[in-house]
């Protein structure tokens, strides 16, 4: 596994591990024993790194930077004591954020609207709400049944309808989780919420982050929400956003490009996106998935590994070989990539690893 591979990496841990390991080495070949002078370690023990390590630090390892975010000085702050940014998106539709989530709340005539209610700032949702209207919460509308962008919806208190994929009332009702009430309205394919002036259609895609997962567009405003699949600007969270369907993934996010939304709300991250962010995030996968085949198909299985390893341990074997591949990916990608998305270094190791599992066995 890669938190292996950490010990053997370029972040000064190797010089540092490379005298030790020279002198267990001179130890063990003085002992008289040739079994392991291949690996150069004792079985457990981190050996010499592999060929060409990345500079940028794998799973498990400490580092003492990150990379610089390309975008810093651009980030609208937020205030602290409120705790929260409202920004406007349409006639009566607007985003709540903290620059790590992001939720959405639309006004109509007789009420509000909410979409998602992230217990990171469920305290707050309320009184962003209080800026713009006095009219009370109607509506609840659940992305899709993680505790991290739903789990406030308890706190939000009244009784509105609360609307979702027929999946996400399964998981729910399975998680039983009294902060996240279980929807009262499901549908399959779509669903389309009038109220007042306002519309919001609502639709399945599949369920490649998790199943129920929805898109969320208002066809007025142009806003199109889905949560967890694109993150605008920045790398993915690790292993294409924990999808649950990685070949869904690259599907479904090819299909939010479809949409003709000036305004994508995705979920996360400091700002709203673009079709240009997309395209983006597109293209940085489809080179994941292409260094990821190329890198499956020329590395050799095996290398450096021990005669008896080899012959028995094949855990030990496809480790060895995954890890090779890994690398492989990561240095095929990263010249390109590395100052192009904020926190590149942080997930691109998990990327390469999904991706290797996905192209081997999906
Ligand atoms: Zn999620
Ligand atoms: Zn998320």
């Amino acid at each position: 596994m890669l938190r292996r591979v950490s010990r053997r990496s370029n972040r000064g841990v190797n010089s540092s591990i490379s005298s030790a390991l020279a002198i267990a080495i001179g130890l063990w070949l003085a002992s008289g024993s040739s079994a392991w002078a291949q690996s150069a370690a004792p079985p457990g023990e981190a050996g010499s790194p592999y060929q060409n390590m990345p500079a940028i630090a794998p799973p498990g390892v400490r580092v003492d930077r990150y990379l610089p975010l390309p975008h810093s000085a651009a980030v609208p702050s937020v205030d602290p004591a409120k705790g929260y940014r409202l920004q406007q998106l349409g006639k009566g539709l607007y985003m709540v954020t903290d620059n790590a989530y992001q939720s959405m709340f639309m006004l109509y005539d007789k009420g509000v609207v909410v979409i998602d209610a992230p217990p990171s700032y469920a305290a707050h949702l309320k009184q962003a709400i209080a800026e713009v209207t006095n009219r009370p919460i109607t509506y609840l509308i659940y992305s899709h049944a993680h505790i991290d962008h739903i789990g406030g919806a308890a706190e939000l208190g009244g009784h509105p309808i609360i609307i979702a994929q027929e999946e996400t009332k399964r998981l729910l009702v399975r998680a039983h989780d009294p902060k996240r009430p279980v929807p009262t309205i499901t549908f399959k394919d779509r669903y389309t919420l009038k109220v007042g002036s306002q519309v919001l259609e609502l639709s399945y895609h599949g369920g490649a982050h998790e199943p129920g997962n929805i898109f969320i567009w208002a066809p007025a405003q142009k806003v199109l929400m889905v949560v967890d699949m694109v993150f605008p600007g920045w790398m993915m969270w690790s292993g294409f956003a924990d999808a649950q369907d990685v070949p869904g993934y690259f599907q479904e996010v090819a299909e939010i490009d479809k949409i003709p939304f000036k305004t994508l709300v995705a979920g996360h991250v400091d700002r709203v996106g673009t079709h240009a962010d997309v395209r983006e995030q597109l293209e940085f996968m489809n080179d994941i998935k292409s260094a990821t085949r190329k890198a499956l198909q020329i590395t050799p299985v095996g290398v450096g590994m021990t005669a008896a390893d080899k012959a028995n341990n094949p855990w030990a074997v496809a480790d060895n070989y995954i890890d090779r591949v890994v690398v492989k990916c990561v240095n095929a990608v990263t010249p390109k990539w590395q100052s192009r998305l904020a926190a590149y270094d942080v997930f691109v190791w998990d990327q390469c690893f999904a991706m290797q599992q996905s192209l081997r066995i999906d």
